[in-house]
């Protein structure tokens, strides 16, 4: 590590740094340290400076997906590292990258554009790319990992630059490799494998009617995905919130049982080892929270799981209305829910 890149990190921090407007829930926060890293060769340089200067440091995309602080003793690293390509194109199929600092819902638009399929279902869901693997994204009926090829990350144990293929990223419901390990890796591009041959993937409600549709293409179909989204959830710039607040249940069928015995149209989809997926916010509705409130936090009049910030709340608040929310659904329902956003 040169004595100038230590050099330009320390002059790049930004002393006692307000992350209020850099997280969609608009939780007032603030880091000792904020960094804009905008070029994978600043990580290292960043490390080295943290470790001698015994701090820590914790990274963000969009703050979409986290529930901040108040207070944070140490260096938040914004990754805004740009750029998005086609890396390889032949008759099987497109491959395509972008780095970890673009926002998700511009790059899925740049695929649609280029009149590349794959990527529509997961329009308008806020963030970055870098973050979209960290939680394997999901929306009508898609999720990250159906097209995903391959990522790029740094590990901050080793100072390496790592290339993880599916396999390892161990992609699972709302999860992988990267969550259960928070601050081992940082993320620095995410490549794409959509094939040349589109399927539609239209089997989520809302969707289905597009199947006769002589017009159907990557573009009509983001076009719905946006419509539905913008009609269903609350948009986050006015009303702040974290998206899904909580996992939908994956429960036996014996745990599923109360809920089915009360009420036998419930949402219930079956999983492929036995199990049932339960909707979180559908048991949050039957349990009469919709639009409860609790001090500057509640749950949204248009969503019941969505968590949102009528002004002012921190952190203490979001945590104390998720507790409600998990104890009345476990009284009513005897159902545990757990959180989807990351406590920071
Ligand atoms: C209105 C709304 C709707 C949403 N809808 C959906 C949805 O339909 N489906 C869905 O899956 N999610 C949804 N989300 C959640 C969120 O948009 C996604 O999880 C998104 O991928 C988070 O991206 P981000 O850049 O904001 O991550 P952040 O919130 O900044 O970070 C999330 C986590 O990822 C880590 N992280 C961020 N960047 C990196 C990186 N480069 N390398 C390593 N770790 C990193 C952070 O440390 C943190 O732990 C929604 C959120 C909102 C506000």
């Amino acid at each position: 590590m040169s004595m100038r890149q230590m050099t330009d990190i320390a002059a790049a921090l930004i002393p006692d740094f307000d992350l209020t407007a850099h997280n969609t829930l608009a939780l007032r926060a603030r880091s000792r340290f904020g960094v804009m890293i905008d070029q994978p060769t600043l990580l290292p340089a960043l490390f080295d400076h943290a470790a001698a200067q015994n701090l820590p440091v914790r990274v963000l995309g969009g703050g979409s997906n986290v529930v901040l602080a108040p207070e944070y003793d140490g260096i938040t690293a914004l990754l805004t590292l740009p750029g998005r390509k086609i890396i390889d194109q032949t008759i099987q199929g497109t491959l395509i990258e972008a780095a970890a600092g673009e926002t998700w819902h511009d790059f899925v638009l740049w695929t649609v554009d280029q009149g590349l399929g794959g990527l529509e279902n997961l329009a308008l869901i806020p963030g970055t790319v870098g973050a979209a693997p960290v939680q394997n994204i999901g929306a009508y009926g898609a999720e990250l990992a159906d097209i995903f090829h391959s990522l790029s990350a740094y590990d901050r144990a080793t100072g390496a630059t790592l290339t993880f293929g599916k396999d390892e990223c161990a992609f699972g419901y709302r999860d992988s490799i990267f969550k259960r390990h928070p601050n081992r890796y940082v993320v620095l591009a995410v490549r794409f494998a959509l094939t040349a041959t589109w399927t539609p993937n239209l089997g989520f409600a809302g969707l289905s009617d597009l199947a006769g549709s002589k017009e159907i293409s990557p573009r009509t179909v983001m076009d719905r995905v946006i419509e539905l989204r913008t009609s269903k959830l609350p948009d986050w710039r006015e009303t702040p919130n974290a998206g899904s607040f909580f996992q939908n249940p994956i429960v036996t069928t014996t745990e599923a049982g109360p809920v089915l015995d009360d009420f036998p149209s419930a949402p219930c989809y079956p999983q492929p080892d036995g199990r049932a997926k339960l909707s979180a916010g559908w048991l949050i509705e039957k349990s009469g929270l919709k639009g409860y409130r609790l001090g500057p936090a509640g749950i949204s009049e248009r969503h019941a799981l969505v968590l949102v910030n009528h002004g002012g709340a921190q952190q203490a608040d979001i945590a104390a209305l998720a507790g409600h929310i998990k104890q009345t659904v476990q009284t009513r329902f005897g159902i545990a829910l757990h959180e989807e956003p990351i406590f920071l």
